[in-house]
């Protein structure tokens, strides 16, 4: 309930904190009318991801104007964009594909992406996000979120956000606040989608220590690492089925 206040916090709520010479300003999931044009990106994965026996999507959430979380300089639309980047160049051909949603500073309404979503139909999608908790800077971490309105077979979403949970945290060596339960859809794209999916959120801005952490080129990597595993988890739990 704790960690639920502080994600709804985190990503749905307009302010503006000040605290000790720091500014912090959280943004709402905001879907500004940008879509781009997500075509050419959409048939080249189309063609590519035959070549991968599981697809992943990465929505390198925020973008543009829509800066999400941000602390001082730090940008949450900076650092979703270099984890996923990084993620992407961890394919491996004939086994695990990842692409990636947003591949510039460009903002995409959520509609454009899920619609994306749509026609890649992918086996996964993780959506990436940086928390902020403008009331207590101790607060750090990562935490999954998930729509636990969506079930499949042997896949439900929580489950997803449970492997990437123990996975990540291993892996960075961090601390999990845990899964939650999307129930209020503060995280908009989770219900647009027909798709297993998690959304992740990495680390908290607001903490200084994670913030240092979470701008360094080699703890975004760690991340990426650490998601990557519980991707190769997932895969290997479904092949056995
Ligand atoms: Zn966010």
């Amino acid at each position: 309930m704790f960690a639920a206040t502080i994600l709804g916090i985190a990503c749905m709520s307009f302010m503006l904190f000040f605290a000790m010479n720091k500014s912090v300003v959280t943004t709402e999931e905001q879907d500004l009318k940008g879509s781009g044009n997500l075509e050419p990106l959409i048939q080249t994965i189309l063609s590519e991801k035959e070549k991968y026996e599981y697809v992943v999507l990465i929505n390198a959430a925020h973008g543009g104007n829509n800066k999400g979380n941000t602390v001082n300089e730090l940008e949450e639309k900076n650092i979703t964009l270099a984890v996923g980047k990084k993620l992407t160049k961890m394919s491996v051909e004939g086994e695990i594909g990842i692409f990636l949603i947003r591949e510039e500073d460009t903002d995409i309404s959520n509609e454009s992406r899920a619609q994306l979503v749509e026609q890649v139909q992918p086996d996964l999608l993780i959506d990436l996000h940086v928390n902020a908790d403008p009331t207590n800077e101790r607060t750090f971490g990562t935490a999954m979120v998930y729509n636990d309105d969506f079930y499949r077979p042997n896949i439900t979403n929580a489950w997803l956000a449970d492997v990437l949970e123990r996975e990540l945290v291993t892996e960075i060596q961090g601390k999990a606040l845990g899964i939650f339960s999307d129930a209020e859809k503060k995280y908009p794209l989770l219900s647009m989608l027909p798709t297993p999916s998690v959304s992740v959120e990495m680390g908290f801005l607001t903490n200084k220590q994670e913030a240092g952490l979470l701008k360094k080129d080699n703890y975004q990597k760690r991340i990426a690492t650490g998601i990557y595993k519980g991707i190769e988890k997932i895969k290997e739990e479904l092949d056995k089925l």
